[in-house]
């Protein structure tokens, strides 16, 4: 079969490998769909040996059932299903409780980041990674399993400070932050500020639902904090989906006193962290940072939910196996609108 794999650091090329066989437990399925996530790049760009290589990436991944391995039950050629892409020990306590993106014993990774992932025609996956999606489109399902399952995490970990009439800002509305201005908005009753620096990707937050969209330049601060009504107030929660020093800066300086600050992009930046004595606090008093992770099943399902109900749905650009290469290209330069879907 063809596969896109990182052959070795930073090198991603579409090559020919065996088609995998499922063990016991184990589902072949037939690709249909695969998103490209900016994480593949933090992947390509990581050192040597920090990944495994060679490896199939590709997390975000929606297929149908082609061959279900031994003893799989409930599962039969021809369904169709969205993967949910980390497989925790099912035993430390994080994984007893449901919350496998926290598993103590795995560490974080998961299939297309640990273990070969979609970007080829097949996948072998464990059944118990399988969510029924029913009728809804693989091209629409397969980015819902990260760039909707995140950001869906993050507002749950944040719904307490969601209040009606309270202020959310987004920052970088990419193949995540779209789907995170759209699950604010079809679950919640805030107002949605949108940051980014591309325009396009701002006339996507306005069309997604957000109610006001501010440039990421040198008085974004200004104008979110005329927005949020800062001061005396402040966002109450404040999503950064990009995660670099600027962001972080905007983030930790419109956040209200009190709010939640979600560091979700994985861009390396800093978050300088100083209690108020006699310099000016680096975060307000009683600020919360909380560093999601992915998310859990039962939340993927609820994400499922929310698309088969028509109240997200993702702006996809799809391209087809081969120039899978050219869609990271593009997602390197910031040229891919929402998420780049890759359909073998
Ligand atoms: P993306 O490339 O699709 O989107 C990034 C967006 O941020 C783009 O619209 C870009 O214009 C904007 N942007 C870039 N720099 C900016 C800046 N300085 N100010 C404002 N906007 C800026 O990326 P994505 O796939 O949505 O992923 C976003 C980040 O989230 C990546 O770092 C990725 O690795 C990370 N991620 C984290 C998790 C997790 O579990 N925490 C899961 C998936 C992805
Ligand atoms: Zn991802
Ligand atoms: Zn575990």
């Amino acid at each position: 079969m063809r596969a896109v794999r990182m052959t070795a650091p930073g090198v991603l090329e579409q090559v020919a490998v065996p088609t995998p066989t499922p063990g016991p437990g184990e589902v072949l399925l037939a690709v249909g769909a695969v998103g490209a996530c900016h994480s593949d790049l933090h992947v390509l760009d990581a050192p040597a040996g920090f990944f495994p290589t060679p490896i199939t990436l590709g997390h975000e991944i929606a297929g149908t059932v082609e061959a279900p391995g031994a003893g799989v039950t409930g599962w039969s050629p021809g369904d169709r299903a969205a993967v949910y892409g980390i497989i925790g020990c099912g035993r430390c306590r994080a994984c007893l409780r449901g919350r496998e993106n926290q598993c103590r014993q795995v560490p974080p990774g998961g299939i297309g980041l640990s273990r070969d992932g979609g970007l080829a025609e097949y996948v072998v996956v464990p059944a118990s990674r399988l969510l029924p999606v029913g009728g809804l489109d693989l091209i629409q399902a397969a980015p819902l399993t990260d760039a909707g399952l995140t950001p869906y995490h993050a507002v749950e970990l944040a719904r307490p400070a969601l209040r009606p009439g309270t202020c959310c800002v987004v920052i970088g509305v990419g193949g995540l932050g779209h789907m995170a201005v759209q699950i604010l908005a079809a679950t919640t009753a805030v107002q949605i500020v949108a940051v980014d620096t591309d325009l396009a990707a701002l006339d996507l937050a306005t069309r997604m639902g957000a109610h006001h969209v501010v440039r990421a330049d040198p008085d974004a601060v200004d104008r979110i904090r005329e927005i949020v009504g800062f001061p005396p107030d402040g966002a109450d929660v404040v999503i950064d989906c990009v995660g670099v020093d600027a962001t972080l800066t905007t983030a930790r300086t419109v956040v209200a006193t009190g709010g939640r600050l979600l560091l979700v992009g994985l861009g390396g930046g800093t978050l300088p962290v100083r209690p108020v004595v006699d310099a000016p606090p680096t975060l307000p008093l009683e600020v919360s940072v909380d560093i999601p992770f992915w998310g859990t099943r039962a939340e993927l399902q609820e994400v499922i939910a929310l698309g088969q109900l028509g109240l997200i749905s993702a702006e996809v650009q799809t391209f087809p196996l081969d120039r899978a290469p050219e869609a990271y290209d593009l997602l390197r330069r910031g040229e891919i609108q929402g998420r780049a879907v890759v359909v073998p």
